[in-house]
């Protein structure tokens, strides 16, 4: 499809980064040209309308770059929009689910009014690598009473199968 070609050309691989041997795929040159934000939000939103009849009720952004989509997601689907953060950086009443990374484990937090009960959710992040990250999303929103439709990616590593974790809806627009 046209668009997520020229979504595609905008997302750089640098190599060595953070570490030797891996391929970080940067999402940050999306946003230096406002067409690209709106042919892939347009993409997103136009994806998630055409497949669910159900109303999305909020829109959730992983830590730290699921924050850049998911207000904008939100925007296009009338949803209210709330952060999940790394443990630590929510203020007031909140749950949290702990998941592993590739050395240790952390914590994942959301404000415990961010979802009632029943509520119709979707998780958005950057990049989905293993999985264990929107899988401890998934397990907030389930610890809060709301019911995941589907996860959204703008990049899925396939070989690593994170898709395969979460048992759900899974939905990328661009896989390497
Ligand atoms: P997972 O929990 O193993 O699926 O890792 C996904 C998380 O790691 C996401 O929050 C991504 O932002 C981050 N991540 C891992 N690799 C990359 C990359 O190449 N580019 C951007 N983010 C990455």
């Amino acid at each position: 499809m046209a668009d997520v070609e020229k979504i595609k050309n905008f997302v750089k691989a640098i190599p060595d980064f953070p570490k030797e041997g891996i391929i970080f795929r940067d999402i940050f040159p999306i946003f230096r040209d406002p067409s690209a934000v709106e042919a892939l939000l347009t993409h997103i939103a136009h994806h998630v309308q055409s497949t669910t009849n159900e109303k999305i009720d909020v829109v959730l952004g992983l830590d730290a770059r699921g924050f850049l989509f998911g207000p904008l997601l939100a925007l296009r689907l009338h949803a209210s929009f709330a952060p999940i953060r790394k443990k630590g950086k929510l203020p007031g009443s909140i749950i949290s689910a702990a998941y592993t990374k590739e050395y240790g484990v952390d914590e994942f937090e959301i404000q415990a009014d961010a979802i009632q009960g029943g509520q119709n959710v979707i998780i958005i992040d950057d990049l989905i690598a293993t999985g264990g990250s929107a899988y401890a999303a998934k397990e907030l929103v389930e610890k809060a009473g709301g019911r995941v439709v589907e996860f959204v990616f703008v990049i899925e590593l396939v070989d690593l199968k994170g898709r395969d974790k979460l048992g759900g809806n899974v939905y990328s627009v661009i896989q390497y």
